[in-house]
């Protein structure tokens, strides 16, 4: 490639689709990689690009292509991404936010107002769940662990750049660490099966946090623990909101003690799968 053929941002964009054309989405990630190489928002790019790109621009963007070819995530290329109402940074020691995770957070929010009281969130990674729930609900008092040390670097690194004041963020082996008791407690917790690992996209096996991803019994391991364990941290009447894999509702639903829990509900997301467990504790 020389750059003298590539200066063109609209040139350079149908290279990169090329390059890309084993990505699911070439096209999208060729904008967002060279918007991201000249600094400007995808927006931009597309509405009001610059008519020439300087030669660092157009070697940033070649080296930025050829990480995506290796099936990098475009996330940790960019080092951001999208979520609920806000951007977060991430990097490989962190899940990225998916879209249907919104789902957890729009659920809580619609459910519980802006009144005093406790939320913990199992799992931080980027913290997206617990500081998008806090810019939401000022008054709540939040608490999100998480097992890695790096995760919750970056999490808390995402709580200071938001202005997520009523977060604070603990490093815990789901409940180990933590005291008290809560209102809510909500979990985007790893629910691949572990021997799913040769199976899915190398996008995300070889780039996230395997700890992140995969869980034993199936890929239950997790939800099992926290549907044992959140009972002893939740106050009378808690709820308890825990994502799901796709084929997993009929599962979780045999795990639960009646005995223990008063309501059961699933959600569907906008995909159509069941993707979100609502219980609440007796
Ligand atoms: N809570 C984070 C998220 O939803 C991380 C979840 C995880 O690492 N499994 O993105």
């Amino acid at each position: 490639m020389e750059a003298a053929t590539f200066a063109e941002p609209r040139e350079l964009l149908a290279e990169g689709r090329k390059i890309l054309s084993k990505s699911h989405t070439p096209a999208l990630d060729a904008e967002i990689l060279l918007a991201h190489a000249l600094g400007i928002s995808r927006e931009k790019l597309l509405l009001n690009a610059p008519s020439r790109m300087g030669d660092s621009a157009v070697q940033l963007f070649k080296n930025f292509l050829e990480r995506r070819k290796k099936s990098e995530p475009v996330a940790y290329i960019t080092g951001k991404k999208d979520f609920y109402e806000s951007t977060f940074r991430v990097n490989g020691s962190v899940l990225i936010p998916r879209p249907e995770t919104e789902l957890l957070v729009e659920t809580v929010l619609d459910m519980f107002a802006d009144e005093p009281m406790r939320l913990l969130d199992v799992g931080a990674g980027s913290g997206c769940i617990p500081i998008s729930l806090a810019l939401e609900r000022p008054r709540w008092r939040i608490t999100a662990v998480d097992i890695s040390s790096y995760a919750l670097e970056t999490a808390m690194e995402n709580g200071k750049m938001l202005d997520a004041a009523n977060v604070e963020f603990i490093q815990s082996d789901f409940f180990d660490s933590v005291e008290g008791r809560f209102d809510v407690i909500v979990s985007n917790p790893p629910y691949i099966d572990e021997r799913e690992r040769d199976f899915i996209m190398p996008d995300v096996r070889d780039y996230e946090p395997p700890e992140a991803l995969f869980a034993e019994n199936g890929g239950l391991g997790a939800i099992e623990k926290l549907l044992e364990e959140s009972p002893r941290y939740l106050n009378p009447g808690g709820a308890f909101l825990c994502e799901i894999g796709a084929g997993q509702k009929e599962a979780v639903r045999g795990m639960i003690d009646s005995r223990i829990w008063k309501t059961v509900s699933f959600l569907d997301d906008l995909a159509g799968h069941p993707r979100l467990l609502i219980a609440g504790l007796k």
